[in-house]
């Protein structure tokens, strides 16, 4: 690792948007395929006193990507995968899509244990924000890192693992892309698996009152609540020995494609123009949808394409608030000036032991508030957040929330163990931006 920096070009200012097209900025680039590059942009932003914020693929909705000064992206170096087959450990550049990443693992026979609803984002990115999945014995995506590499605002590598500088461990995997950029990432893997998903609709008062057999009797369990109604859809993934009952192509591209996404947006669009109708599409769409299972590759079950534009806010709850958190946001949506046509997912996670994961210390339920792209959200966020709030909610570091620092200390135990590990690892705040000074302090 070269000590002094190395010339780095810095391109000419482009533009930065995030998926859902809320955070946008304009700056300078650069992009760094190998270690003593990121090394050499950092210290160059620090000696000039200058901001960098490196991006990943830009789907969180907040804007904690959203570069306050340059921006840095990462490529993925040529070489940089190590697999250890026997011990289940793959080694991968920090920049990897979890797309790249699951296609590979499944060239070794291997999975990650749980993954989100989609896997576009970057593998740093995802661990970055405590992104989930569901499911009662997993925790979020960064459970799964057994270490990290990462370069420190002053422009050290430092290597990090649950034995090897620790308290650096249990901060930088849910790091907010505050502590440093993680250009290496060791994650713990198991075999290859396949899933049953079995889709149903069904009544919310039933779904609660059977929630504990729900959540504990299969592997991965979720639900969507479809606004002004009773009715939600329960989606449930189990492992299986075989991939026997594959979706057929054209149902495939009928459910996931066509009614998720083309009728979806037409329906989005409709409740756009015409608020009046949202009430109707909600019951229409909750009464549309039917039962079915398949099997299918872990990582293509788990995750779909979401290609309807939307805001989003989720907030972690301790499992037992859910039926009140969920009665709370009934009212709530009932009383809004607005309408809401997108179904609240529910989903579910394990206590994990990591500093500023939502899931710290407890067994947690997630609510996921939406609102199409282009329609009003904010009195819905705000008045679902205060209600979060007020049950011990964490609100999702890459999903829309308004807290600031003194609101969240309390709700995490180790935040100040955080905010000494961030004064150490980046002192003159060089990875900062206006959301990481808002959530975590100055
Ligand atoms: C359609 C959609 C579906 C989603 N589904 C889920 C879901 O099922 N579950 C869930 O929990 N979340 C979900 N999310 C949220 C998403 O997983 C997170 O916002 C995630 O952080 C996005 O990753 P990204 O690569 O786009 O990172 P970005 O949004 O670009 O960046 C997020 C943070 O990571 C930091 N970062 C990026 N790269 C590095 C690096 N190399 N080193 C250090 N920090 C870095 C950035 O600086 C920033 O702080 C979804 C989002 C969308 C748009």
């Amino acid at each position: 690792m070269p000590e002094s920096p190395l010339p780095v070009a810095a391109g000419a200012a482009t533009r930065w948007t995030n998926w859902a097209g809320n955070q946008t900025a304009t700056g300078a680039v650069t992009r760094a395929t190998e270690t003593d590059e990121v090394v050499a942009a950092v210290r160059a932003a620090r000696a000039a006193g200058r901001r960098l914020k490196v991006t990943g693929s830009g789907h969180s909705f907040t804007a904690i990507a959203q570069p306050d000064g340059d921006r840095l992206e990462l490529a993925v170096p040529g070489g940089g995968i190590r697999v250890d087959r026997d011990q289940r450990l793959v080694t991968v550049p920090a920049a990897l899509t979890l797309r790249e990443l699951n296609g590979l693992l499944a060239a070794h026979g291997l999975a990650l244990p749980n993954l989100g609803d989609i896997d576009a984002q970057t593998v740093a990115g995802a661990l970055a924000t405590g992104t989930h999945g569901t499911g009662a014995a997993y925790g979020c995506l960064s459970t799964f890192v057994e270490a990290l590499t990462l370069v420190t605002g002053t422009g050290e590598t430092l290597h990090c693992s649950a034995t090897g500088q620790p308290e650096v461990f249990h901060a930088a995997r849910v790091g907010l892309g505050a502590l440093g950029v993680v250009v290496e990432v060791t994650l713990r893997c198991v075999d290859a698996f396949f899933l049953r998903a079995h889709e149903r609709p069904a009544a919310l008062a039933d779904v609660l009152a059977g929630l504990p057999e729900l959540v504990g009797g299969n592997d991965h369990a979720e639900f969507y609540w479809f606004p002004y109604t009773d009715r939600v859809q329960v989606k449930t993934n189990n492992r299986v020995p075989a991939d026997d009952r594959p979706l057929p192509r054209l149902r495939g591209w009928l459910d996931d494609e066509f009614l998720s996404n083309t009728v979806f947006a037409g329906a989005c669009r409709l409740g756009r123009r015409i608020p009046g109708l949202v009430p109707t599409i909600s019951a229409v769409s909750a009464r549309a949808l039917t039962a079915r299972t398949y099997t299918g590759r872990s990582d293509r079950v788990f995750c779909t394409p979401r290609r309807v534009r939307f805001v989003e806010m989720e907030y972690g709850l301790p499992r037992a608030a859910l039926p009140e958190a969920l009665a709370a946001l009934r009212r709530i949506v009932d009383d809004l000036p607005l309408r809401v046509l997108f179904p609240v997912e529910v989903r579910f996670t394990a206590a994990d032991d990591i500093w500023l994961s939502h899931g710290h210390g407890r067994e947690s339920a997630y609510l996921a508030v939406h609102q199409y792209v282009g329609t009003p959200y904010e009195p819905y966020f705000r008045a679902f957040e205060r209600a979060a709030a007020d049950l011990g909610g964490r609100p999702h570091w890459g999903k829309l929330n308004y807290r600031d620092a003194a609101s969240l200390r309390p709700a995490y135990p180790r935040f100040d163990d955080f905010l000494a590990v961030r004064d150490r690892l980046d002192p003159d705040r060089v990875f900062g931006n206006a959301y990481l000074e808002r959530v975590l302090g100055p």
